[in-house]
């Protein structure tokens, strides 16, 4: 769920669907208490139909929804596994999920979505704490010392990243902290202390000092490397996101000399993969984090006809629009808020040919199909890829074309 907001707390999620969870689940025993798995209740094959069902009727204004593309094996699909510190009534130190909208933090152990490397690893800090003397924050009084933590797995190269978020700058013998960690799970590949003093609902706070290893991961796409640092976003479910990607660039019908604009481009992973089936591209977003990932990535992968821009994707299509500037392609990946209006009006003006819009909310796609529909532009297909089995989560890639401006 978390899939664009990638600060939020791992908060559960459990917003109602149509069908609602009726019993307990013999798949997870806190699937009540945490209600971040809204489909637990369903099949695989029924949620898949669900999914489809719900995006076909979503997008029947505009379009024809091709499918909706689950996986072979759903579990433990999670590559970035989050968990909230704290301690149960008895005092015990705890870790796992704050149940929806509430401060009440669910014990988790382990998770039917998440890395199961992840998970151990959680595992192992939480029994650590304690021979450390690291106690685990308490928001109410504002004592103590460790908030979450953040693990990241990587997909093809299996370098982990281990995040620690603390209240204040200090964490106790962190070297020796380092060293009884990296003995029990050799395969962490680098720890980081993230600072979050703040009282918010964020997990990652601004300050960060690397205690071990370099301070990122790098991950493996469809043959391209990526760097990942602690907050930039980078999706969560890595082998659905080379299927969501395969077909952004089937979608694109590149022919090797466009100029492709990659908007909400995150680490640059879906211009940098287009890049050699196009003559140009350019990628717009706002993390900085995230640019500098990206301007990194494509000096690696040796990819030259690629630039990043950081700032507001709307801002800066208005100023392409205003310089009267050519784009043959739009790739759009907004956040769960969907696009803004002033990036949908230049997009307009700028008339690029076609436009794969990709998203994680069916909802504001919807939105944005409706203006996008009403202003020259049309829906030629669109696909569901499953990327977050056992939720309600759908994401979505649309391929629109422009009217008066046929291929
Ligand atoms: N396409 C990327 C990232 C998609 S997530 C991928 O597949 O990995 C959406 C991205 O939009 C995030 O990286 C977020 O930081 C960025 N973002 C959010 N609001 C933005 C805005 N107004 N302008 C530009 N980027 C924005």
């Amino acid at each position: 769920m978390d899939r664009r907001s990638n600060q939020n707390t791992r908060s559960a999620g459990g917003h109602s669907t149509s069908r609602k969870p009726k019993k307990e689940n013999n798949l997870c025993p806190v699937y009540k208490k945490c209600g971040g798995c809204q489909l637990l209740h369903m099949d695989y094959a029924a949620q898949l139909h669900y999914k489809k069902e719900q995006l076909r009727t979503l997008l029947k204004p505009y379009g024809k929804l091709e499918g909706m593309l689950g996986m072979e094996a759903p579990e433990h699909y999670r590559h970035k596994v989050h968990a909230a510190f704290g301690r149960d009534k008895r005092g015990n130190v705890i870790s796992g999920v704050y149940k929806e909208g509430t401060h009440t933090l669910v014990s988790v152990e382990k998770c039917l979505l998440e890395n199961e490397k992840a998970d151990a690893i959680i595992q192992t800090i939480r029994g650590m704490l304690k021979s450390f003397k690291i106690k685990t924050y308490d928001e109410d009084t504002d004592y103590g010392l460790l908030r979450h933590v953040l693990v990241r797995v990587g997909y093809r190269t299996g370098q982990i990243m281990v995040v620690l978020v603390l209240r204040s700058p200090i964490l106790p013998s962190k070297n020796n902290f380092v060293k009884a960690l990296r003995k029990e799970h050799p395969e962490i590949t680098t720890v980081v202390v993230n600072v979050n003093d703040k009282s918010t609902s964020m997990v990652l706070g601004e300050k960060e000092q690397v205690i071990y290893g370099p301070g990122y991961i790098e991950d493996e796409l469809l043959g391209m490397k990526f760097k990942i640092s602690p907050r930039s976003f980078y999706q969560v479910n890595p082998a659905q996101t080379e299927l969501l990607y395969q077909k952004v660039i089937e979608y694109a019908e590149l022919s090797g000399k466009e100029r492709v604009l990659d908007a909400y481009c995150g680490t640059g992973t879906i211009g940098m993969i287009a890049a050699p089936k196009a003559g140009n591209v350019i990628g717009v977003e706002l993390n900085q984090d995230a640019v500098r990932d990206a301007v990194a990535g494509a000096r690696k992968n040796q990819v030259e006809n690629i630039w990043f821009y950081q700032g507001d994707a709307g801002d800066f299509m208005v100023k392409m629009a205003d310089a009267g500037e050519k784009v043959d392609v739009v790739l759009m990946d907004p956040p769960r808020t969907g696009s803004s209006e002033k990036f949908l009006a230049a997009l307009v003006k700028l008339k690029p040919k076609r436009v794969v819009y990709v998203s994680c909310n069916p909802e504001t796609l919807a939105r944005d199909l409706k203006y996008l529909c009403g202003k020259g532009y049309r829906m030629k297909k669109g696909v569901g890829v499953d990327m977050f089995p056992f939720t309600k989560h759908v994401e979505t890639v649309c391929l629109l074309s422009n009217i008066q401006n046929k291929k």
